[in-house]
């Protein structure tokens, strides 16, 4: 046992005790609260499988820890197909959504027993010709999100309007179409443009009728959101209306959804510690073991920001700059926050740093990622990645 079964991994205690035996930089994931999150969305909603995009954080852990949950998994590389593969996840289990495939990404998701794959536009469709009797297919449908963090739309999905072609191709193609799929957008600020995106969807499933084919999937993807510093909409208020309008699709219609950052943000935490400081114009600069090139990588891709403080509360704060270790000006997770004053080796936390953070980390400037530490009341789990 490393820590008490009881104490949670992220309380100030637990960090301190990690940080002495394992040092800094880390990144802590908890088992436990990918358990709650997961329990609480498909409580949220109920009836639909929740399959888990490894997208914002593919850690052996996570992938365990849902699958003794009964969860799915929601793939789009080589990779992620191998590390699922590793783990003997049930290829039954899994889909492959990456609407724009290499050959072997195929290939390999096949060979591994994938039979649900997804696509959105002509050539391909046609790429599937060829495998055509070991898969079906879903068609993914593009809908604008100018209101979600990260708006999906633009880069993948067919116009609602190039639907009912596909359909006809694939029909011509005898290739089978198992229905729709949608993905509205990461961290949407409300539901109404899935809400649209479910009505939309059922309404194109009757052209899937006519071309000749047997719709019986909609998969509403993933953008549950969560609360960084702004709180978000709790997930309850946030599902109700999917699920009134999921009530609505014919009956035997199964449903999917892909939750990545809801189930991943609130599992981890990034643990770093100051390396040096400096007083510049005034304001204290803190400088980490941990940075935007490494952990807090989500601030330029995912356009999140993380909230922050110090390990040992002081009872004054002062505007202060928290920058990363590597020699780049651009390396600065925050330019003014509100710290105590700080140490050399002081401890600074990370909260809600599960999604699209560990995972986009790169090593500039050789600085390493941090080390990973996945608990699960109390017991470190092996590195199975
Ligand atoms: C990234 C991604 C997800 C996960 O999205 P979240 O916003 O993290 O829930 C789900 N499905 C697909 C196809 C994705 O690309």
């Amino acid at each position: 046992m490393e820590l008490d079964p009881n104490q949670d991994p992220f309380s100030r205690e637990a960090v301190r005790h990690l940080v002495s035996r394992y040092g800094s930089p880390l990144f802590v994931i908890d088992a436990e609260r990918v358990r709650r999150q997961y329990r609480r969305l498909a409580a949220a909603l109920p009836g639909v499988d929740l399959h888990y995009a490894l997208k914002p954080l593919p850690h052996a852990s996570l992938i365990t820890t849902l699958n003794a949950e009964g969860a799915c998994f929601d793939l789009a590389s080589n990779g992620e197909v191998e590390l699922v593969r590793r783990l003997k996840i049930a290829p039954a289990r899994c889909i492959h959504t990456h609407p724009i495939k290499r050959d072997s990404d195929i290939r390999t998701a096949l060979s591994f027993g994938i039979g649900l794959f997804v696509i959105d536009n002509p050539d391909e469709l046609r790429k599937f010709t060829q495998f055509r009797t070991r898969c079906s297919l879903l068609i993914r449908v593009s809908f604008r999100s100018p209101g979600a963090q990260v708006d999906l739309s633009r880069k993948f999905g067919c116009d609602p309007e190039s639907v009912a072609d596909l359909f006809k191709l694939a029909a011509e193609l005898r290739i089978k179409v198992d229905g729709l799929s949608f993905h509205t957008g990461s961290q949407n600020a409300d539901p109404a443009m899935m809400v649209k995106a479910i009505d939309v969807c059922r309404e194109l499933l009757q052209d899937a009728v006519e071309a000749g084919h047997s719709p019986n999937i909609l998969d509403i993807g993933g953008g549950f959101p969560v609360d960084y510093l702004k709180p978000a909409m709790p997930i309850e208020e946030f599902c109700a209306p999917l699920k009134e309008a999921l009530g609505k699709l014919p009956v035997g219609m199964r449903t999917i959804s892909e939750p990545g950052r809801f189930i991943a943000a609130p599992a981890a935490i990034a643990v770093s510690s100051v390396m040096g400081r400096a007083l510049r114009d005034g304001r204290w600069w803190y400088y980490l073991d941990d940075g935007v090139y490494g952990s807090y990588s989500g601030q330029m891709y995912d356009h999140s920001v993380f909230p922050v403080e110090a390990l040992s509360a002081g009872a004054e704060t002062f505007p202060s700059v928290l920058a990363g270790p590597t020699c780049d000006s651009i390396d600065v997770i925050r330019e003014t926050v509100a710290l105590p004053k700080l140490e050399i080796g002081d401890v600074v936390l990370g909260h809600m740093m599960g999604a699209y953070t560990w995972a986009s980390a790169s090593e500039f400037n050789f600085f390493p990622r941090p080390t990973v530490l996945a608990l699960d009341q109390g017991r470190l789990l092996e590195d199975l990645g």
